[in-house]
Formats: C-alpha cells, structure tokens, sequence
C-alpha cells in the first residue's frame, strides 16, 4: 500500500513542489491550503492531486481535515508541516494580531497537525513529520520578531516530538530554506531582495524543487535513522 501523506500548503510555492515530489516518490497525497480556491483548482488540474481546505492554525479544523483525508486516502503516514505566513514590521509597528496570526498558523499549525496524526503514526509503529522552518529561525530577521519565534519554536518543536516518537518509528526533522523563489519571497521589494542575493554564497535565490528533494529523503523509508535533525537549505548564506 502505498504512503498517505498531507503536505500543509501543498498547492502552491514550495508546498506545490513538496506534493509533486512525494507523489513522485510513489505516495498517495493530500495537498491542503487555506482559501485560495482557484490556485488548488488549478494545482489539482494539472497533478491529479486532491486539494483539502482548512486552517492549520485551528486546532479542531486540523482534526477534521485529517479525519476526512483518512476517511478519502487511509491512514496518514507522513505530515509536511509547510504552510506559513508572514505579517512583517518591526516591534514598534507590529500589533498584537500580527504577533498572533504568525504564531498560530506557523507554530501552532505544526502542533495541530501532529496532535491529530501523531498517535496513529505511533500505534502502526511508521510515520515521518517534517516541519518546514526557516533561516530566520535560526538567525533572526530585522522586521520579523514574530516570523522568527515562530520558525524557532519549529526548531524546538521538532526536537521535543522526535524524542517521543523515536522508540516507535516515528521520525520528526525539520528543513531550514534559505530565500527560495515563491511568491513568498516576491512581497520582498526589489532593492531588499538584491541585497539579500549579494550574501548568498552560491549567488541566487533557491528553488521550490531543492526543498522537496530534501523533504523527499527525510520522508523516505531509508531516513528511520534520521531524527530530530534539522536540514538547512539556503545556498551557504547560514552556516553553524
Ligand atoms: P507561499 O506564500 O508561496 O504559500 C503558502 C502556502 O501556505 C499556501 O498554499 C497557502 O494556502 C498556505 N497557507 C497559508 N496559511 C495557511 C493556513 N492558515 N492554513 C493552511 N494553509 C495555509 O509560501 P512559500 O511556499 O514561500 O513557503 C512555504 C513554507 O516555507 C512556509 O512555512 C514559509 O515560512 C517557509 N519558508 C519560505 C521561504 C521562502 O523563501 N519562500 C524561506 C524560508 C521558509 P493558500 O494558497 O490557500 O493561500
């Protein structure tokens, strides 16, 4: 039988890219977004894979969503932790619902999403989670102190399952992108952008592919090896 997985923010950006490649790699996939009704229309027209809406930062939308991919697809073995948003300005200019939206959707996505596929995970004794952090996660990004915490908790986060999850198959990772080509990255005004480019080591922005070949491998049956690790991403632009 082949893998369920449920790639969060699967239709478009990285997501769309993450989907593409595990079903590539043989699994059945459920790409879920948020509300951009005719990108997932398109995205499954041209895949063949069908789209789920809900909001992972909604604890009991996630419970439903799992349920009704588990009751179309079967039992899920794999959860991408993809979708993500941000609300950037600095403290000075960031109100208290910026903070919270990124908190919720990014880091409390990640909670919601594992509170309802861990435990099945874990009684079939296979199951592989990938959290998508970021590079500011790790360093800090002037303008982003809730998009950072968030992608740090991530970090965190996935240490904290790993440990749990070890003794029963489970693996939990985490995949940090450097500035990848998404319409993410497209909100950065131009001169910004060129700037970040100039730190990059190898000299351009990533692909949405090279993330999905690195989450392909730590959702691979080879990777039950490999845990609470995080993967950085990012052209050499943040090394330690
Ligand atoms: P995009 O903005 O291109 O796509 C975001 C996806 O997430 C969309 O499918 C969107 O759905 C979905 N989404 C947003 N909010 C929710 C929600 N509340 N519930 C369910 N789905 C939601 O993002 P990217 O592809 O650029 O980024 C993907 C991930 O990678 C994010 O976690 C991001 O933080 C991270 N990342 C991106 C980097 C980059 O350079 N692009 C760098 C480092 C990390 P819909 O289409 O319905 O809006």
């Amino acid at each position: 039988m082949a893998r369920v997985a449920i790639v969060t923010g699967g239709t478009r950006g990285i997501g769309e890219a993450i989907s593409l490649a595990l079903k590539d790699a043989g699994m059945t996939v459920a790409a879920n977004y948020a509300g951009n009704d005719e990108k997932a229309r398109a995205f499954t027209e041209r895949t063949g894979i069908k789209a789920y809406k809900w909001d992972v930062g909604d604890f009991e939308a996630c419970a439903a969503g799992v349920a009704q991919v588990e009751a179309d697809l079967g039992p899920v073995d794999v959860v991408v932790n993809n979708a993500g948003v941000t609300r950037d300005g600095t403290i000075l200019k960031m109100s208290r619902d910026m903070w919270e939206d990124v908190i919720r959707i990014n880091l409390g996505g990640c909670f919601n999403m594992a509170h309802a596929t861990f435990p099945g995970m874990r009684s079939r004794k296979w199951g592989r989670i990938v959290n998508i952090g970021s590079i500011n996660g790790q360093s800090g990004q002037y303008g982003q102190v809730n998009y950072a915490a968030a992608k740090s908790g991530i970090h965190g986060f996935t240490k904290a399952l790993a440990q749990e999850g070890a003794r029963a198959g489970v693996t939990v990772n985490a995949i940090a992108p450097g500035y990848i080509d998404t319409d993410m990255v497209a909100a950065v005004p131009a001169d910004v952008l060129e700037k970040i480019v100039a730190k990059i080591p190898v000299g351009r922005l990533g692909q949405a592919s090279e993330i999905a070949r690195g989450v392909t491998f730590l959702c691979s049956e080879e990777a039950g090896f490999v845990t609470g690790s995080t993967l950085s991403i990012n052209g050499g632009q943040h090394m330690y």
